[in-house]
């Protein structure tokens, strides 16, 4: 029902002047004076296609459709020349880039690309959105009418429609007859989730370069087509607060260049001459800093671009607050703050747009020529296809080039997870990556082993090193190696037809085997799962393995349905034609346990974190399409838990946890999956066995870890849950325990706060634990890691007839950590079964 119209411009229409020039101001179609009212979504998408139809220098496009099924629109504005030759303009900037081939003219006009309200409770860039373009196409604005004659202006309004609209409708609902300045008026304070973030409860910020939000898959490939020279991302910050615009603070990542640090400080005084001439507050340098590659600013930075974040104070603010200073801060401030830097930006670039696209030309002829880093080749070791081609993809999405095999060559290279060199002869299936291409900047910086953190303040995650997020075995090479085969593609088995099997099994080693799990369990099959190694059909198994036998399934069109589902999937079925095997416990042997199809309960609402738990939500519904029931945590203790066989306790702030209502039900057989905080929430509760680690070295350790956390807080890049550590770990894994199936003996876990417990009892089972030389990448102050030497993160513990799972980290973190999906997996639907 939701169809992506990547290329389709909805509307272009070129009309007589006479006609533009009564064109209607946003308050002549509105109705009313922007700042007045919050416009709905709907109505924003009305004035750009409005616009579109009455103007001429305009072009509007869909690029995609949001999860509540908005459309993601972005309006291309340029002179009358070049609107006419817009793809031509398109097609010459990426052969600039040398991503596509041929001679491109030097001659080009810059592409700025400016994006509104990617946090949906940050609503007045989308208001300055429709100002901003009724001034560019506006033909008796001269001025304006002559900068664009050097540049193409690409307007996204809404970046997130759906959390805007959540955000709008919720003020819209509660504000009186007249707006209550008063910062304690409920008008003022969200309810939860908030309209930050998208339908998943996912920050699209943080989303730039794992696009693992459908918004984002959309907007990352349109500007992927376009790599503008320019990137703004309009935020809003707390409403105390004067406006931010560039230079952005340290630390910088160290593949940022001069030029791209230069032209900053160039766009933030001509910032500052318009923001001095009104007399306006605002302040650059400090804050919001260019490491974490995910951002709007950092992920067009290392595509090349100048990529920036603009933040006018204006959380919470509605139409009017009284500020800590005693000021009345109104929309219609904010809206024209926002519009006087868009405008003022579009100034300076056109002023210096053959210098722009001169260095963006330089940027990636270097990036070519001479790729950042010590490595040129990184070669993907594949253990298995369906995890080396989530990879893939994600590369892929990125515009990152990539082939592979080198003919069984043998080299020497930086292995990731010994962190020495090493020889390595490489397979003619492992993934290899050639640094010197257009985009060896993105990555170098999602795959260089340690980012680079000079001293500074302000931190989000500093680890994201995709072999450690995927758990893929990876080769650093400082040789040139260019791969045997110019394309990567998984090499999808043969479906299998008029099979007759006593059994299948499927490997339990990637989400794609959970997937294929899901659908069988959805469809009523009966699975099974071995609890131990074994080798049959002549193949090797790890324990996790999945069974589906005859036994259980005897319905005529067993074989047909198991290898149709296998099919559709694409996924890799082995037949057996007995039930002994060669090595280890035959299929009908206690050893092979069935899985209960566990109906899973997810808790949510006021004390939870949103974003841990729309990881959760999304990871069920889209990622591997097993149903989940969302309840409320305030229903916790009323609510018949006996309707459930799992519960899932996100991330939050559990403070008034009433534990009886849960223990009993799990000594009845449910499973409890605590994650992070919720872990800490069940020390000291009855029946729960989990203990947070002894600090032998200070009475206080909570009180001398602070300074720590407090930077982080600090730091708060868009005012809320953002800034969070994030560091990466080693953890010792017990993978003969069904939390750690499908794992080799360790795995990387993004450490994003210092928690850490003490092994369970006898009974129990610390499946993950950290020892004195866990310690990876990423930033981790002295006292933290000093505190991260020996403890466990993850553990079962048995109670009554169920069983307790703890998750001191987040498996699912923002949906990139893509190895501790399995994990996550294991815990769903392998332990206690
Ligand atoms: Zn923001």
């Amino acid at each position: 029902m939701i169809k992506k119209l990547l290329t389709t411009f909805i509307a272009s229409f070129c009309i007589t002047a006479t006609f533009a020039q009564q064109l209607q101001t946003p308050e002549q179609f509105l109705g009313y004076k922007l700042g007045e009212h919050f416009t709905p979504h709907y109505r924003v998408v009305e004035y750009f296609k409005y616009v579109a139809s009455a103007a001429k220098n305009i072009k509007l496009q869909q690029f995609g459709t949001t999860n509540e099924g908005r459309p993601q629109i972005a309006a291309f504005i340029a002179s009358a020349d070049n609107i006419s030759r817009l793809d031509e303009i398109r097609h010459n900037n990426l052969r600039l880039a040398g991503i596509e081939s041929g001679t491109a003219s030097a001659n080009a006009p810059a592409i700025t690309y400016l994006s509104y309200n990617v946090h949906g409770n940050e609503p007045a860039s989308s208001e300055a959105a429709m100002w901003v373009l009724y001034d560019l196409v506006n033909p008796n604005n001269t001025k304006v009418q002559a900068e664009l004659r050097n540049m193409v202006v690409i307007i996204d309004p809404c970046l997130n429609p759906d959390g805007r609209e959540r955000y709008v409708n919720f003020y819209n609902s509660v504000v009186g007859a007249a707006p209550n300045a008063n910062p304690t008026a409920r008008e003022h304070l969200e309810p939860w989730p908030g309209g930050r973030v998208n339908h998943y409860y996912f920050d699209l910020n943080r989303d730039w370069a794992w696009q693992a939000q459908k918004e984002m898959q959309a907007r990352v490939a349109l500007y992927n087509q376009w790599l503008p020279q320019i990137h703004v991302d309009f935020h809003e910050q707390g409403y105390n607060n004067p406006y931010y615009f560039a230079p952005a603070a340290e630390p910088y990542h160290k593949d940022i260049t001069q030029w791209q640090r230069d032209f900053q400080v160039t766009i933030g005084k001509n910032n500052a001459k318009h923001f001095d001439a009104n007399g306006w507050m605002y302040f650059t340098k400090q804050e919001f800093d260019l490491l974490y590659p995910s951002y709007g600013d950092t992920y067009p930075l290392y595509n090349g671009s100048i990529g920036m974040t603009y933040e006018q104070g204006g959380i919470g603010a509605g139409l009017a607050v009284v500020t800590a200073t005693g000021d009345t801060l109104t929309l219609a401030q904010r809206i024209a703050h926002h519009h006087e830097t868009s405008m003022a930006t579009i100034e300076v670039v056109a002023a210096n747009s053959q210098r722009v696209v001169s260095e963006f030309k330089k940027f990636y002829d270097n990036s070519r020529q001479n790729p950042p880093g010590q490595f040129k080749t990184y070669v993907i070791k594949n253990d298995n296809n369906e995890k080396v081609e989530q990879l893939a993809k994600l590369l892929n999405r990125n515009g990152i080039k990539f082939g592979y095999g080198l003919a069984n060559k043998s080299v020497t290279g930086y292995n990731y997870f010994s962190g020495a060199d090493e020889r390595y002869t490489v397979g003619t299936n492992d993934l290899v990556v050639n640094a010197y291409q257009p985009k060896s900047v993105l990555l170098h910086v999602l795959l260089e082993p340690k980012t680079f953190i000079p001293d500074s303040a302000t931190y989000d995650i500093t680890a994201w090193s995709l072999p450690y997020a995927y758990g893929l075995k990876a080769y650093g090479l400082k040789e040139s190696y260019q791969p045997a085969n110019a394309s990567w593609s998984v090499v999808k088995p043969a479906a299998l037809s008029n099979t007759k099997a006593y059994a299948y099994v499927s490997a339990w080693q990637s989400i794609a085997d959970v997937r294929f799990l899901s659908a069988l369990l959805k469809q009523g099959v009966k699975v099974r799962y071995s609890q131990e190694p074994f080798e049959a059909g002549g193949k090797k198994f790890t324990a996790g393995s999945l069974l589906i036998t005859r036994a259980g399934n005897d319905r005529p069109d067993f074989d047909r349905m198991i290898t149709q589902i296998a099919a559709d999937l694409g996924h890799e079925l082995t037949p057996l034609s007995t039930g002994f095997v060669d090595k280890g416990s035959d299929i009908g042997s206690f050893d092979i346990r069935y899985i209960k199809k566990p109906r899973i309960a997810l808790v949510s609402g006021d004390g939870i974190n949103a974003e841990a738990m729309g990881e959760v939500w999304h990871f069920m519904e889209q990622q591997i399409g097993y149903p989940v029931t969302l309840i409320r945590y305030q229903d916790l203790n009323r609510l018949k838990l006996a309707d459930y066989d799992v519960i899932v306790l996100p991330d939050g702030r559990y403070n008034d946890l009433a534990t009886d209502n849960l223990q009993k039900w799990v000594s009845d057989g449910g499973k409890l999956i605590a994650m992070e905080n919720a872990v800490a929430s069940l020390v000291d509760k009855k029946g729960f066995d989990i203990k947070a680690k002894e600090d032998k070295k200070s009475d206080k350790p909570d009180a001398k870890a602070k300074p720590q956390k407090r930077i982080y807080a600090d730091r708060n890049r868009d005012a809320l849950r953002s800034s969070i550590p994030g560091a990466i770990f080693k953890v010792n894994m017990d993978n003969t325990h069904p939390l750690g199936y499908g794992f080799p003996k360790y795995y990387y876990t993004l450490k994003l706060s210092e928690d850490i417990y003490e092994p369970l009892g006898e009974d129990d089972w610390s499946v993950g634990t950290i020892d004195n030389k866990a310690y990876v990448a990423g930033f981790a102050g002295f006292l933290t890691k000093q505190k991260l030497t020996s403890g466990m993160l993850m553990g079962v513990q048995g109670l009554g007839r169920g069983s307790v799972v703890y998750l001191a980290d987040d498996p699912l973190f923002r949906s990139f950590w893509e190895n501790g999906k399995l994990l996550f997996s294991n815990a769903l639907f392998m332990v206690g079964q």
